[in-house]
């Protein structure tokens, strides 16, 4: 809770059965994001509906009653799978990666939401790189063809589906940040070239005004937004974070315990003031010049 009794969720971004267990023993109080990619990545076949299940049930099972976001594959772009027989393309990012692979491969969606409903704790199913509302309702249908009762969530990581919030909202149960390439996308800098990363940073204010758009959108509809790319375990962004509306942060394990501690000396009324201040600021770095001056007069 914030200083004023705020509710904020702390989660815990996964990838495996050893991170679970370094979430629960950090105090997260779920997953808002587990990369299922890991079970594909590094293998020569696909893992078949049953690995899967397993796999999702085991690291389910550490979480035990913790709510879990599962986030459908997301591959292509900067995460390859050697045997999925992707295209070579020009511009990879822009090509066929995260949602669009599962929507181009029917049989592949079919497995993977099958065995994520086949775990006995309920999860949340997560789409990756959505920009336009037939991808979700794609996804629900797969979900509900299936005979599955769970939510199905967004993650808001292409301007399109940032700026089109109030859209996706009417059909999304839930919103899901991706600070990381919702960065690289809006300021057109790829996330993984050394020569343009001092640049890349999610404080950059466009990057600060569409999360603001995304919590406007989703406020609309009362859909919850929570941010599970690198901005939620940056100190200076996650007052900013929280001013625009966010009420879910998602962190590696080991900033769990940062993060909640930093989140108790927040006051929301500051927080909102910071964030309307932020926004009509010219540059991450006199937003980051001014979130450090916000914590140390408040000493955190
Ligand atoms: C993101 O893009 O912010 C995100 C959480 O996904 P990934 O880093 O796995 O692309
Ligand atoms: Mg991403």
């Amino acid at each position: 809770r914030t200083l004023d009794g705020t509710r904020i969720e702390m989660f815990a971004n996964l990838g495996s059965v050893a991170d679970a267990e370094a979430a629960v023993r950090e105090g997260a109080e779920g997953c808002g994001l587990l990369r299922t990619e890991f079970l594909f990545l590094e293998r020569e076949t696909a893992p078949t509906r049953d690995e899967q299940a397993r796999d999702y049930q085991a690291i389910a099972d550490v979480l035990g009653d913790r709510p879990m976001i599962v986030r459908l594959l997301d591959v292509g772009g900067d995460k390859p799978a050697p045997y999925m027989d992707l295209p070579v393309e020009e511009n990879p990012a822009l090509g066929l990666r995260g949602i669009r692979v599962s929507l181009a491969d029917p049989q592949l969606l079919e497995d993977q939401v099958g065995a994520i409903l086949s775990v006995r704790q309920p999860c949340r199913i997560m789409a990756p790189m959505v920009a336009s509302l037939s991808e979700l309702e794609a996804v629900r249908a797969v979900v509900e063809r299936q005979g599955g009762k769970a939510e199905v969530g967004v993650m808001i990581e292409t301007p399109a589906a940032a700026i089109s919030a109030d859209i996706l909202a009417t059909k999304a149960d839930f919103f899901s940040i991706g600070t990381n390439d919702l960065t690289q996308y809006t300021l057109a800098m790829d996330r993984g070239n050394a020569a343009v990363a001092a640049g890349v940073d999610g404080l950059h204010p466009a990057v600060l005004r569409l999360i603001g758009a995304t919590c406007d959108g989703a406020a609309k509809h009362d859909t919850p937004v929570g941010v599970c790319g690198s901005l939620a375990a940056d100190r200076l962004a996650v007052p900013i974070l929280l001013g625009l509306g966010v009420t879910e942060l998602s962190v590696p394990p080991a900033r769990v315990a940062a993060i909640k501690a930093l989140v108790g000396k927040l006051d929301m009324a500051k927080c909102r003031a910071a964030a309307i201040h932020a926004l009509a600021l010219p540059s991450a770095a006199a937003v980051r010049a001014r979130i450090t001056n916000m914590l140390q007069e408040i000493g955190a």
